[in-house]
């Protein structure tokens, strides 16, 4: 442990994903039975790498908090997903859409993973397809796509604005016929609270019975966390509101290095909030910047009904600054530009922290039954939240915190610094850089959990078929489950006054002031003293009601929001540590005079693992250093 191996296979950038497959080590049908697998989440990339391991002829055990494995957070996902197909006959194929994510994560992904995921992409709606996934059509049968922000052309696979619905549910089938046939067994409604490691190697897990309370031991061969992303770190974001790090978190506190965690997507277009009370935002999906037009009035403070507002007084601040890619530029780009209109007082509404997305002309051009088609359940969700019709007036929409292309450090095979532990989809770092864009990550996951994991674990279970089942009696399982017994009983024991979740609004606050949108200095300065006394707050006066040994939700969000405070505190280090500004990080103090993110490749030009060296003390960074063969490092322009 402790060194970044990148893996990357030799050979030019087409062919390292055929050669890698041809020859990575297998395991011998007969093998792969004895091997046991443990996969954390129920995602896209969770039931994707269940179904397919499952299907080789593993034995595969499969984790979720949730009720059912349908309810994994993929099911919220709106727009689309990408792959690079090329039916519209737009110039699209596989190199452009891996130009397009390393363009839009600014230069700060690794070439042969990002080509990888592009390749696969294909691959992935096929497989959907033939799964059932009711993709959108055209007249003339043939599957429809439309475009997402970052792009020149249309290559986003969708169904209405539930197609991560439709492909969970895909996933779900292929997991149950699994389950069925006993390949996999599922385990719902248990959290990961722990990884068991035996010789260094990933070996297993503590979970715990939400439902009963039970403290459990699993062992595998290898284990898999495919457990999402960490945005609801902002406490309000666009994720369901149970989503969290802990286990990546857990598994870095084992020895996982955690890679760029300070780069996270802030979506630009999010139902505003209404008030204090809110648990959570919720997203308009980006496919509705294709036929929406960003704008705010031209003049300070007017507060005319927008439909009054006539169109020479309307400022497209899309459209005019950035004319070659209009109201489809990247998010990070449009969510900076949207929070620089409301700064300046453009801003529309009673908080002045909202610009209009109106879809007047289009309407007036394709008419209310084509956009109903596209958007129908956005619209309707739409008029449930704020009770506006939009097909009569622009929705209201402002920026909140929605995807972490930070996560575990994985190299090409997608294993983490602990042999054995595989991170898939959101919950890695890997193929996004320092920004994702649209309808890439149901792509990465599906691609991650269907298609590569599946190739790569191989090459690690081939050397482990002599290992016997391995027993939960070993000491590690033992010392493991005491340290999670002993954190449940101390969150009980403070005994305190306030609840777990005030002090999550409170921590997601600080981040979202001083670690959100635009970061400097002086801002994350001030956000590790912040953290660091509420931290000390939460230890002395937080209130858990109830026994570990029952379910107990003020329980479960306790852990959650201890491993933030944990997280946050590397999340604002990563962030000062990197003095340049790239994709979604943007560093004040690094812009160009137009306002733009300003990258100094010389010096960051590397992915940021960080270490952990125990409690209290600081972590170390490890560079992977990223080489740029087939493309140049360009400035980033969308004009
Ligand atoms: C509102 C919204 C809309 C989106 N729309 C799009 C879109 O249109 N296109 C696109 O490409 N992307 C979209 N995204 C992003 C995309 O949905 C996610 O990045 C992706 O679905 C993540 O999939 P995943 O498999 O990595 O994890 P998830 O789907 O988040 O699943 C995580 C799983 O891990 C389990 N888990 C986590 N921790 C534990 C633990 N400790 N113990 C046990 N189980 C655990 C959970 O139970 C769950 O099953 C959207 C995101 C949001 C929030």
């Amino acid at each position: 442990m402790g060194k970044l191996i990148s893996k990357i296979p030799d050979g030019p950038l087409a062919s390292k994903w055929t050669k890698y497959k041809a020859s990575v080590k297998l395991v011998n049908p007969a093998n792969k039975k004895k091997l046991e697998i443990i996969v954390i989440g129920t995602g896209l990339s969770g039931a994707g790498a269940s179904s397919a391991l499952g299907e080789l002829g593993y034995s595969v055990k499969t984790f979720c908090y949730q009720d059912s494995p349908r309810r994994a957070h993929s099911v919220a996902a709106q727009g689309g997903i990408n792959a690079a197909k090329n039916y519209q006959n737009d110039g699209d194929s596989t190199y452009r859409l891996f130009y397009d994510m390393i363009k839009g994560g600014d230069f700060r992904a690794r070439e042969a993973n990002v080509y990888r995921a592009a390749e696969v992409s294909n691959q992935v709606i096929d497989h959907f397809t033939a799964l059932g996934v009711p993709f959108a059509r055209d007249y003339g049968g043939t599957l429809d796509t439309r475009s997402f922000g970052g792009v020149q052309v249309s290559r986003t696979f969708y169904s209405k604005g539930q197609t991560g619905q439709q492909c969970l549910l895909g996933v779900y089938s292929s997991l149950n016929r699994q389950i069925k046939k006993g390949n996999v067994t599922m385990y719902p409604r248990r959290e990961m609270l722990d990884l068991v490691l035996v010789d260094d190697k990933a070996r297993g897990i503590i979970a715990r019975n939400l439902l009963t309370g039970e403290i459990e031991r699993h062992a595998a061969h290898a284990v898999v966390l495919a457990t999402g992303g960490y945005g609801t770190i902002y406490f309000l974001s666009t994720l369901a509101v149970n989503s969290n790090a802990s286990a990546a978190w857990k598994a870095h506190k084992k020895g996982a290095f955690f890679a760029n965690p300070s780069f996270v997507q802030i979506h630009p277009t999010c139902v505003p909030q209404l008030n204090e009370f809110q648990s959570k935002l919720t997203l308009m999906s980006e496919s509705l910047r294709n036929d929406g037009r960003v704008w705010v009035p031209k003049t300070k403070g007017d507060s005319r009904p927008a439909n009054d507002i006539p169109e020479e007084e309307r400022d497209y601040f899309l459209e005019r600054r950035y004319p070659a890619f209009g109201n489809l530029v990247p998010r990070d780009v449009a969510s900076r530009a949207t929070k620089e209109r409301c700064d300046a007082g453009f801003g529309i509404g009673d908080t002045g922290l909202a610009v209009n997305l109106d879809f007047r002309d289009s309407i007036k051009k394709q008419g209310k039954k084509a956009i109903e088609n596209k958007y129908g359940n956005l619209f309707d969700m739409y008029k449930t939240i704020t009770g506006i019709d939009s097909y009569e007036e622009p929705m209201r929409i402002y920026p909140a915190g929605h995807y972490t292309m930070g996560g575990l450090w994985v190299d090409y095979e997608l294993m983490t610094t602990i042999p054995g532990l595989y991170a898939i989809g959101e919950s890695n770092f890997s193929d996004h850089g320092a920004n994702r864009l649209g309808a890439s990550s149901l792509m990465q996951a599906s691609g991650d959990g269907y298609f590569i994991l599946p190739n790569t674990i191989s090459n690690y279970l081939a050397d482990e078929i002599r290992v016997p089942k391995i027993s939960t009696n070993k000491p590690e399982f033992a010392e493991a489950e005491k340290t999670v017994i002993e954190r449940l009983n101390k969150f009980i024991s403070i005994k305190g006054r306030q609840t777990a979740a005030s002090f999550h609004k409170r921590l997601g606050k600080i981040m979202w002031d001083y670690c959100g949108m635009v970061r400097n200095e002086e801002g994350l300065k001030k956000a590790q003293v912040l953290i660091n006394d509420l931290r000390e707050e939460f230890w002395k006066d937080l209130n858990i009601p109830g026994e570990y040994t029952e379910l107990n939700q003020e329980l479960e969000k306790a852990g959650r929001v201890a491993d933030y405070f944990e997280l946050a505190e590397l999340l604002v280090t990563d962030a000062l540590d990197r003095n340049e500004s790239c994709g979604a990080h943007f560093r004040e103090e690094y812009q160009t005079p137009e306002g733009e993110a300003l990258r100094n490749d010389e010096k960051f030009a590397y992915v940021a693992a960080w270490e952990y060296t125990g409690e209290g003390k600081p972590h170390i960074l490890h560079k992977e250093e990223l080489k740029f063969e087939e493309v140049e490092m360009k400035v980033r322009s969308y004009k």
